[in-house]
């Protein structure tokens, strides 16, 4: 696996592959590997090559007060793990390069930034979007991975290749968890024993509107307020929001219909952590995807 530090020497590596006709695919991390980073490296090799992860720790997408300088940073582990799966190119630019001093350009997807995420993150997409459009500039891929972990970021990412006619295709990948149902993140790191026992109410919340979904609810309201009991009986979550919306729009809905996307934040102690649940409408039925 080569490692490249540079934009200089990384887009002429993605210049050649274009000649060469290659397709290649981008799977876009900020370390701290887990098996969902792996699984998105994975479904890459599986349709491209080569195949470039990065690394980026993006100090733009942190909002003010947030985890920039303790998120956990563990490089030489993360290269191992990105090697052993079969990794072709790891891109590790020093965030003095990405933003250079002087740096003023942004992009930002409107309206569909503001809520959620973005209501309780400010300024967290407009540093995400605008890293990931260098990235992709810098990289060239025929096709990115993004994890459903994040769904309101791949659905912007998406909005964003399409607003500015990218060449590269965005591809969502199914969200990996733990056992007990707790969705992989490199945040789960910072929880206390109890905290990551309590972690695993988001999970359950969204398993009970599923369940509630399977036996025929389709009122919105109803499923938001099963999953935001689920969240009330554990004492160690602090909700930030419940929401049930299109997965389009990301506004909300009143009923099922289409495809909706059940979001649910919360902190555990000092660390916030997401999960959702997508719901599918095909020939009149609903199917649920966790
Ligand atoms: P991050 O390093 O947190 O910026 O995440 C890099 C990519 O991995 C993003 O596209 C995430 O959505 C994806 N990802 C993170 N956790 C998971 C997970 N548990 N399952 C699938 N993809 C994930």
């Amino acid at each position: 696996m080569e490692i490249v530090h540079t934009i200089d020497w990384m887009k002429q590596l993605s210049r050649q592959a274009r000649l060469e006709g290659r397709v290649s695919g981008f799977v876009p991390t900020m370390g701290a590997l887990h098996d969902g980073h792996l699984s998105l490296v994975r479904a890459a090799l599986a349709e491209c090559r080569p195949v470039i992860a990065s690394i980026f720790v993006n100090p733009t997408q942190f909002a003010v007060g947030e985890d920039l300088q303790k998120y956990p940073r563990t490089m030489e582990t993360d290269r191992r793990k990105l090697e052993d799966a079969g990794v072709d190119t790891l891109f590790a630019p020093e965030a003095a390069e990405i933003y250079p001093p002087g740096f003023r350009t942004w992009v930002n997807v409107d309206g569909l930034s503001e809520r959620l995420e973005g209501r309780s993150r400010p300024g967290h997409f407009r540093g995400v979007t605008t890293v990931v459009l260098k990235l992709l500039e810098i990289v060239q891929p025929e096709k990115a991975y993004f994890g459903r972990k994040d769904a309101q970021q791949a659905r912007l990412v998406r909005q964003m290749t399409r607003d500015l006619h990218l060449d590269t295709e965005i591809i969502v990948c199914p969200i990996v968890r733990e056992a007990d149902g707790l969705a992989l993140s490199s945040r789960n790191a910072y929880l206390q024993q109890d905290e990551r026992r309590a972690a695993t109410v988001l999970y359950r919340a969204l398993d009970a509107a599923r369940n509630s979904i399977a036996r025929g609810e389709r009122d919105a309201l109803r499923l938001t307020a099963a999953m935001r009991e689920t969240l009330r009986a554990e004492p160690l979550a602090d909700p930030d929001y419940v929401e049930l919306v299109d997965a389009e729009t990301l506004e909300p809905v009143t009923r099922l219909r289409g495809a909706c996307l059940a979001l649910v934040a919360a902190r555990f102690g000092a660390t916030r952590l997401i999960d959702n649940l997508l719901i599918e409408e095909r020939d009149g039925k609903f199917r649920t995807n966790l």
